[in-house]
């Protein structure tokens, strides 16, 4: 929303009321005018100013929890343009109707606010200190989580505040403010003890050399304020606010009192009242250091996946990174038959066979794993080899999207050991867990494209890709998986020609793959349609009750499947254009998964 929003001429960006009335005094102040700013106070909302008879008022349009926008008690819109549309026909509230948007001098751009510069370096800071992630991994987990990275950050960032002292008791906030200069408006933030109860802050402020302590509330809500005070969502936007009027205060804030330098990080941690639970530390820990009996494989019928139930983060799991990222654990394409523990009870079962859960004892850590087992009663080489190209192309592949291979044990059956989706195949999943919101399946299939993206860049051709193989880690992580019809491309090649026709998933494959036994990226494209056709339509079977043949007539018709029910217009574009005809004109992953990143970001802020 906030690209759309930012390109609007009549957007201000980070301004004040005051600032905003001095523009639309500048635009004549004809009854109407108005203007667009972002809101100052709550995260995601924005303000509009309005002038009318010589006055300006000012309406906040909040962002509620449906992700929809509207003025404090009137209707609901699907973005605030649509709100701002709305009241230029019907008044509903509002002084006047709005008339004439009030536009940017020229070469003004939208105010930046202070936070806004600094965001991007505390997420990648957030990141790194957090999961202990760097390179690719790293930028691969702000690419896909950067909205829920944003809120953690919006409401974690006053830690990193050199007037955010932690908890330090009244008497000590005293001393530190009084020490060294005595600037009237000089102030710090501490953390309040609170007896267990909600989080609460006090605001220090030196007024002719005394310290005023204002205290700062967290509503039910999860709003601050100083009582009787304006709301704000977070301490960064309450300290900016006063920073700029007394609004209440004896006066306005001027002077940071900085935390002393050998108190650089506050007794508080990072992300003490996030929304993030549990801690991503603590997630991670859990997931490597707690015997395995206790955390990842709970054991009885019906069990609840340690991640299901909170909204963890790819990175939170133990399979966003590749088991051989930590240098001692020497990567090895065999795995010793000693070391692997198989247990009860099938994963699934596919051609090769059947996948079962099992346990594999690295040097350092236990992983819990899935293990492949090639059904040889007939002792068939040509399956063994087949399993055997899957596993060497799967070798090649390291990406936190695609199902990573951990190596291949050779014993009483042909076994690949393979890291574990512990939820299953996404259609399934999906069919039985309708409640799952479109912005949750948006996330998911942009993390899809991703690994696509990444098999793109390196010449890899999936070949099978569906909503079948896609595999769940937790309800927000998804990876690519089943790569027994996968190849790689040679460097000056961008196809590759398969021999004659085979057992093949036709109601994925593009007309270039029917007609003349060509698959490419593009081609994958297609498919990677059809994946999000499946995915919004929550597990149904494509083009329901036609034969193949039927299919391909469809197709070179030029018709294609409906809109799944509910889909919002954008993704079903997005299908459209994966199923475009000719494989030149369509889309690669290089476009489709930033169309996907962008429409993901847009519904989630
Ligand atoms: P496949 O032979 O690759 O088609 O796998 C057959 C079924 O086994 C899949 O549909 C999944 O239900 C299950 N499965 C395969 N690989 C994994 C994995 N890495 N983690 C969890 N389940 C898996």
């Amino acid at each position: 929303m906030a690209d759309r929003v930012h390109v609007l001429p009549y957007f201000f960006g980070n301004i004040t009321r005051e600032e905003a009335e001095e523009y639309l005094r500048q635009g004549g102040s004809g009854d109407g005018l108005y203007l667009l700013r972002q809101s100052r106070s709550f995260l995601g909302g924005y303000a509009l100013s309005v002038a009318y008879g010589r006055q300006f008022y000012h309406y906040t349009i909040e962002r509620d929890m449906n992700d929809t926008y509207a003025i404090a008690g009137g209707k609901s819109h699907r973005t605030p343009i649509d709100v701002i549309d709305y009241h230029s026909q019907e008044s509903d509230g509002l002084v006047c109707l709005l008339k004439r948007p009030f536009n940017r001098p020229r070469g003004t751009e939208p105010k930046v606010g202070p936070f806004e510069d600094l965001r991007e370096q505390l997420i990648r800071q957030y990141v790194k200190q957090t999961w202990n992630l760097q390179g690719s991994a790293l930028e691969q987990a702000i690419i896909s989580q950067r909205p829920k990275l944003e809120k953690l950050i919006a409401t974690t960032a006053h830690e990193k505040m050199p007037w955010f002292h932690g908890k330090i008791d009244r008497e000590d906030s005293e001393q530190r403010l009084l020490r060294s200069s005595r600037v009237n408006g000089k102030f710090l933030i501490r953390q309040r003890e609170n007896n267990g109860r909600n989080v609460s802050f006090a605001l220090c402020l030196l007024h002719n050399n005394q310290v005023m302590h204002y205290r700062i509330d967290k509503d039910r809500a999860g709003k601050l304020s100083i009582p009787d005070g304006k709301k704000f969502d977070t301490l960064w936007q309450l300290v900016e606010h006063y920073s700029y009027k007394p609004d209440g205060l004896l006066r306005v804030l001027t002077e940071t009192c900085p935390r002393p330098s050998h108190d650089s990080v506050p007794q508080v941690g990072f992300s003490p009242e996030s929304n993030h639970t549990p801690s991503p530390n603590l997630a991670k820990k859990r997931c490597t250091n707690t015997p395995l009996s206790s955390s990842l494989s709970p054991t009885g019928s019906g069990r609840t996946p340690a991640l299901l139930a909170c909204e963890a983060m790819p990175m939170d799991t133990q399979v966003y990174e590749s088991p051989y990222a930590d240098p001692e654990e020497l990567r090895s394409t065999t795995v010793k038959r000693s070391d692997l523990t198989l247990e009860d009870g099938e994963l699934g079962s596919g051609n090769f066979g059947t996948v079962l859960r099992g346990v594999y004892q690295m040097k350092k850590t236990q992983k819990i794993v899935a293990v492949k087992i090639l059904k040889n009663d007939d002792n068939n080489t040509a399956v063994k080899d087949e399993m055997l190209r899957e596993a060497s192309v799967m070798q090649q592949l390291d990406n936190p999207y695609i199902v990573r291979m951990i190596g291949i044990c050779e014993a009483e059956n042909l076994m690949l050991v393979m890291e574990l989706a512990e939820l299953g195949p996404l259609h399934k999943f999906l069919q039985k867990n309708k409640h799952i919101s479109m912005k949750n399946i948006t996330e998911l299939v942009h993390q899809v494209s991703m690994g696509m993206k990444y098999l793109e860049e390196h010449n890899f051709v999936h070949r099978d890709l569906a909503a079948r193989n896609v595999l769940l880690v937790t309800q927000h992580y998804a990876k690519i998986s089943d790569f027994g019809l996968s190849k790689a491309l040679a460097e000056e090649e961008n196809y590759y020609k398969a021999k004659g026709h085979g057992k093949w998933p036709l109601k994925w494959y593009a007309p270039e793959c029917m007609n003349y036994l060509k698959f490419s990226s593009k081609s994958d494209v297609w498919s990677f349609g059809v994946l999000m056709w499946e995915a919004f339509s929550y597990g149904q079977k494509p083009y329901k009750g036609m034969k193949g043949n039927e299919v391909i007539q469809m197709i070179e018709s030029g018709e294609r499947m409906s809109a799944p029910a509910d889909c919002p217009a954008e993704m079903y574009n997005l299908m459209r254009k994966c199923w475009t005809y000719k494989p030149d004109e369509r889309p690669g992953f290089s476009v489709v998964e930033p169309r996907l990143r962008h429409y993901y970001y847009d519904i989630s802020q």
